[in-house]
């Protein structure tokens, strides 16, 4: 689906190029659990791999979610997608079909908090696991070891908003011939597509930016065609068979999406895809706003450090200015007077105290409290959270009327 057109000329006319049914400029939402054949030798056909492209189960897929998965491609100018029910169930179906026991993983020690635990379970499962300060490529190329297969960052984690060394790790896992996953999650492809810097697959949780409006979980893993999948050791023979670059995806699909079930309903994927409608609008505005609000609070005498990719004090602003389009919506600080941020967060009329990103709506929560109190202090420490700090998500609101708020939070 890659063209010459605007990015969201494409998405919003994705549609009617995939193939309209009665005119609709919509996908239909197809709600069928099982798909019929007018001859058996069909239903055979599907099985035995003979028969492409039809449905037959909707654990694997709908119409209505192959639509979605065609955008997503697009937005990423890759070669397919697979899509889950939620961000954590594209992470896992990437970890658990691609590694194999007795693997190793190099990841950024900057992640979600959840894709963190994770790592424990691979690590029980006999997938080790090196956590690394990937803002500079060489932490990751001193970690790697002869059993490593992949390596995993976030294009912009959260909440201490550490740019990975995006350029660099592409290259050595280039000339490493290693796997290279992106979690894009936070940037989505309007803001920075990581098949530039040669990630092989790149996850979003749908759930944030992509579909924006705080009404549906999803999940998607995007294959940017960039890594040759002929030399990865770990596709099953089943799946080396035809166009070798959609080995790696088959297997996602297979084994992660039919085997382990995780699927994005047609529901939620037409939430999210009406949400993707607007994805470049929002974040252009999301990012005008939280670059104005960030401003405002390094400015402002009760507030500590800011962490913002958009603001020449963040430690990888020129790394934020190469690459991505905006700076993004996703902003955190700390009160000069340390750890107790709990009066002022209660003070805010207008952001909502809740843990979630990328709504409409502007989002705050105290992240030592909350999101990152099951991981403990110690890595609490090693991601750099401090007790104080505060976690924005900032939304659509007008950028005087969010300002106003936390002024009067700060003063008040
Ligand atoms: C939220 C998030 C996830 C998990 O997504 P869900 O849809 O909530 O399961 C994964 N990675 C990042 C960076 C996230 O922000």
């Amino acid at each position: 689906m890659t063209s010459q057109r605007g990015f969201t000329t494409d998405i919003v006319h994705a549609d009617r190029a995939f193939g309209s049914e009665d005119g609709s400029v919509h996908k239909a939402v197809h709600i069928a659990t099982q798909y019929g054949f007018d001859k058996v030798d069909d239903l055979i056909g599907v099985f035995q791999g003979t028969k492409k492209g039809a449905y037959v189960y909707s654990r694997q897929g709908t119409p209505t979610t192959a639509a979605l998965e065609a955008k997503l491609t697009g937005m990423e100018a890759g070669v397919g997608t697979v899509s889950f029910a939620t961000g954590m169930a594209a992470i896992c179906a990437v970890f658990l079909t691609l590694l194999r026991s007795g693997d190793h993983l190099v990841a950024s020690r900057a992640v979600f908090g959840n894709t963190n635990s994770v790592f424990g379970t691979l690590g029980d499962l006999g997938v080790a696991v090196s956590r690394v300060d990937a803002t500079d490529v060489a932490n990751v190329a001193s970690a790697i070891t002869p059993a490593t297969r992949m390596v995993f960052v976030e294009t912009l984690a959260n909440p201490g908003t550490q740019i990975a060394d995006l350029d660099g790790i592409g290259r050595l896992c280039r000339e490493r011939g290693l796997l290279f996953v992106v979690d894009n999650t936070i940037l989505s492809p309007y803001l920075f597509r990581p098949g530039t810097v040669g990630a092989g697959l790149v996850i979003h949780s749908l759930t944030k930016s992509i579909c924006g409006h705080g009404n549906a979980l999803g999940g998607a893993v995007v294959d940017t065609g960039e890594f040759d999948w002929t030399g990865y050791p770990n596709i099953s023979e089943a799946y080396r068979k035809g166009d070798a670059r959609q080995w790696g995806l088959t297997q996602v699909r297979k084994k992660g999406l039919r085997d382990m079930g995780a699927t994005l309903s047609s529901q939620h994927a037409h939430a999210i895809s009406v949400g993707a409608e607007t994805l470049a609008l929002r974040m252009v505005q999301t990012s005008a706003a939280a670059l104005q609000l960030a401003q405002f609070l390094e400015a402002h005498p009760a507030v500590g450090k800011v962490y913002y990719p958009g603001l020449p004090s963040h430690p990888q602003y020129e790394r934020a200015q190469k690459h991505f389009r905006a700076p993004g919506w996703l902003l955190s600080f700390e009160l000069r007077n340390g750890d107790d941020c709990l009066p002022f967060v209660d003070r805010l009329q207008l952001a909502v105290k809740a843990t979630g990103l990328g709504d409409t709506r502007t989002l705050v929560i105290p992240v030592a409290h909350t999101i990152f109190w099951e991981a403990g202090a110690a890595v609490r420490a090693e991601m750099g959270i401090a007790d104080g700090m505060v976690r924005l998500s900032v939304g659509l609101e007008e950028t005087t009327d969010l300002i106003a708020d936390f002024k009067q939070a700060l003063e008040g």
